[in-house]
């Protein structure tokens, strides 16, 4: 894992979340974000839910096409979050896109999906995959159409 555990750290991830990834040994993560970095990883945690850093439609819309670059290379549903599936997601991701969500958002993505907090919609109006999240202000509805499900 020690291969992973490097690169999720060069895309900034936290040692924590490394560490629930990978398994890695937390003091090395640590030293190892420091020696790759030259700084100790921000203090405090990662956003508990996608919510708080969806904070505009364009960031909104980037984690859509984020996932659906997911959802083409690794069709079905989301059981469990493979390392080596994130990060090549992700990259595959960076080479379509311009306004680029950081690699920590497309791990939330992926994992408030696996846990339910925000489910792929397909919309029944404009057939549209979104994610919805029924308390979110931008997505109880449908992005593209502002269909609201019902
Ligand atoms: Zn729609």
């Amino acid at each position: 894992m020690k291969k992973y555990a490097e690169e999720l750290i060069k895309f900034k991830l936290r040692p924590p979340e490394v560490y629930a990834l990978t398994g890695y040994n937390k003091r090395r993560l640590r030293e190892l974000y420091k020696e790759i970095h030259g700084e100790r990883p921000k203090k405090g945690k990662l956003a508990l839910h996608v919510n708080k850093k969806v904070d505009s439609l364009e960031k909104n819309l980037e984690i859509i096409i984020f996932f659906n670059v997911y959802r083409k290379m690794y069709p079905g549903p989301l059981i469990d979050i493979k390392v080596d599936r994130l990060i090549k997601s992700y990259k595959a991701y960076r080479l379509i896109s311009e306004n680029i969500i950081d690699f920590s958002l497309a791990y939330l993505v992926l994992r408030d999906i696996k846990i339910g907090w925000i489910k792929p919609t397909k919309c029944k109006w404009c057939g549209k995959i979104y994610l919805f999240n029924h308390q979110h202000p931008r997505m109880y509805k449908c992005l593209f159409c502002h269909y609201i499900l019902k």
